[in-house]
């Protein structure tokens, strides 16, 4: 097999759609897999639609889920610069290469020419209003012009464009190694602009001779690009780099949650789900789209999700690290047929991903949102929260959001558990209970359920008949994690306080 060379190619036209994460990581599971080269090129030949701070958010995001670049921008190689814009003089040699061969040409139309054409040919009835062999021979170019005429106008600093030359009919094939083989009449294809008046090449043309040169084995990319394909082939064969092709993948696409469709950012809008991964300013909108890391998410559970999504390993094993992943992966195993972006799948993946850490890593991401609200807690302290929330958290904030209450006692109780269980038996229990426990100076989860217990039998009260009573006296809520722990980690007194509190408050609701 020839050596694995594959590339992501983003154009830096503003944040790394989720989609193209998944483009960059089957490349790079692809080169992992059989000691290749994971190459990061970017195409920013269009400078109208460029947009700064674009590219950093590309290596950035990249970096965050952990696909390493081999050889790219920011890293170097053998084959730099890997940014289009420096290559302009490439790409000049190799559309002068297809002037000589006859297989392009210069065309010195104006806006106003091409407009004309479009109205000529939409008045004589033609379906087809494409710049092609159909029609090239009655414009501004130069197989109309003698090579005298053209020479002048060049010369005389007229504005130009360089296109192909596309044949009149015959057919096109390329193997996709995804969709098989994918044929195209190229009467079908119009002679497309490989040079822009302002001297920078467009994507196709840039993007093959790149590909060629930069040695690239496997073309993996989004099904979006595949009408683009056969042009390609046929840069290849004009430029006599055939043999040298890279294999085509072109990889299905992600669907909207219902499946109806292509996912958009205005849906994961609606839907109010990230597509991005990270967060994301418009420098020209100043529009702010929350990312998956700012939504917390994890990058491994987003990878894996992301691979699941056209891909399968054919087993029932659902969770794969990244090297689990670059072991299993295969292109034969990539789908046709677009993947539903199911959102809540990606929820699933994170959980379990949390759940499977250990408790002082997650303390990490608790201690980062105590940070925020100018909390001080121990390391210990926090690991310990974590341990008992990871079964019932979704996302890495979730042990702030949902254990607020481990640092700031309740001010306000769940209405529906005092409506049905603040009644005198709970108040007989905590009042008890809470006597008991003032006695002790250290509480432990075993020394808070022994004590609950023999206040409820003296009593001749069910323990389960006030379990929620005094969960809400101590967290304000309805449900959490295990009670038991929940006032070992919050002290003797902290839970006497509390109890006090609402045995007080509450009182008068009775
Ligand atoms: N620059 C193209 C993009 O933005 C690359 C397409 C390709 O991989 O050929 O997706």
């Amino acid at each position: 097999m020839r050596e694995v060379r594959v590339r992501f190619a983003p154009s830096p036209t503003g944040a790394l759609h989720i989609g193209g994460v998944r483009t960059a990581l089957y490349n790079y599971l692809l080169a992992r897999k059989h000691k290749g080269t994971m190459i990061l090129r970017i195409e920013d030949t269009d400078q109208t639609r460029f947009v700064p701070g674009a590219e950093e958010y590309i290596a950035e995001s990249l970096g965050w889920v952990g696909i390493q670049i081999d050889e790219g921008v920011n890293v170097g190689g053998a084959y730099h610069p890997y940014r289009q814009s420096e290559r302009k003089s490439i790409y000049k040699e190799y559309a002068q290469k297809l002037i000589d061969s006859g297989y392009a040409y210069y065309a010195f139309d104006t806006s106003d020419d091409l407009e004309a054409m479009r109205t000529r040919l939409k008045v004589a009835g033609s379906s087809n209003q494409q710049y092609s062999a159909a029609t090239r021979m009655s414009m501004n170019n130069s197989l109309v012009l003698s090579e005298e005429e053209t020479k002048n106008k060049i010369d005389a600093g007229e504005t130009y464009v360089i296109r192909l030359k596309v044949p009149a009919e015959g057919e096109i094939q390329i193997q996709d190694l995804i969709r098989g083989e994918v044929k195209v009449d190229s009467s079908q294809i119009d002679d497309k602009v490989l040079m822009k008046s302002d001297g920078m090449p467009t994507y196709h043309l840039a993007n093959v001779v790149d590909d060629y040169l930069m040695k690239i084995s496997h073309v993996i990319r989004g099904e979006e690009w595949l009408p683009s394909a056969p042009l390609h082939v046929l840069l290849y064969r004009y430029l006599g780099w055939e043999k040298e092709m890279p294999q085509f993948a072109h990889l299905p696409l992600l669907l909207k949650p219902d499946g109806n469709g292509k996912l958009s950012k205005r849906d994961a809008d609606q839907m109010g789900f990230p597509i991005f991964p990270l967060t994301w300013m418009d420098p020209n909108s100043s529009e702010l789209a929350t990312g998956f890391r700012e939504s917390g998410y994890l990058p491994e559970a987003l990878i894996n999700f992301l691979a699941f999504l056209g891909w399968n390993p054919g087993t029932e094993q659902e969770i794969f690290s990244m090297d689990e992943l670059i072991e299993a992966f295969s292109i034969e195993r990539i789908g046709k047929a677009g993947a539903r972006f199911d959102i809540q799948k990606a929820q699933w993946f994170n959980q379990q991903y949390l759940k499977a850490k250990s408790n002082e890593e997650l303390a990490l991401y608790l201690l980062d949102s105590l940070k925020a609200e100018h909390i001080e807690c121990s390391n210990e302290k926090a690991a310990k929260i974590c341990g008992i929330m990871k079964e019932r958290v979704t996302f890495t904030h979730d042990f702030w959001m949902q254990g607020k209450f481990f640092f700031n006692a309740p001010t306000s109780y769940d209405e529906q558990v005092i409506a049905k269980k603040w009644n005198a038996e709970a108040i007989h229990v905590l009042t008890g209970f809470s006597q008991e426990i003032s006695k002790l100076s250290k509480l432990t989860a075993d020394v808070a359920k022994f004590t609950l217990e023999a206040v409820t039998a003296n009593l001749g009260i069910g323990t389960g008949k006030i379990l929620q009573a005094l969960r809400v006296s101590i967290t304000g809520g309805a449900s959490g994690p295990d009670l038991m722990m929940t006032m070992e980690i919050l002290g003797s007194e902290e839970v006497v306080s509390r109890i006090q509190h609402a045995l007080k408050t509450l009182k008068k609701t009775i």
